[in-house]
């Protein structure tokens, strides 16, 4: 689990300022670990700091993301999720429920170099390769279905 000196590293390291909202989105990233949207952001910041801006909250967010210390996540329904993972992994999409799981496979990561090695796109260099599988998990991890 991360701690407070793993958080100010972080932000050191990006050559950001430590702040404490800065401290607390990035924490709250972590902890809700699901992919949350801004709002479930600011509720569970709220929970210990009821005054906090959606503003703030708002402006932090596009800071980590341009730092690179997050990801935005874009869903089938168009809200922005974030993400705190930032390893190469896949992401299995719920249609029914919104959730997110994340799908990591040296198979298939392997597949897919293969495959694009040997089927090379004209005028295309590669960089990153994301899936976004939807489908419907047989048993619904969101807590709110
Ligand atoms: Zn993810």
């Amino acid at each position: 689990m991360i701690n407070t000196i793993d958080l100010r590293d972080k932000l050191s390291a990006k050559g950001l300022r430590v702040t404490p909202q800065r401290m607390r989105v990035l924490e709250a990233i972590y902890k809700l670990n699901n992919h949350p949207t801004a709002e479930n952001i600011i509720s569970y910041i709220r929970k210990s700091d009821p005054n906090v801006g959606s503003g703030t909250v708002y402006n932090v967010l596009e800071t980590l993301v341009e730092k690179n210390l997050i990801k935005k996540v874009k869903t089938e329904k168009d809200a922005m999720r974030y993400d705190g993972v930032l390893e190469n992994h896949h992401h299995l999409y719920c249609i029914e429920c919104d959730y997110i799981e994340d799908f990591v496979s040296e198979k298939l990561d392997g597949l897919l170099k293969v495959f694009f090695e040997e089927n090379q796109i004209d005028n295309f260099i590669i960089d990153n390769i994301k899936l976004n599988i939807s489908g419907n998990f047989i048993i619904h991890k969101n807590q709110n279905h």
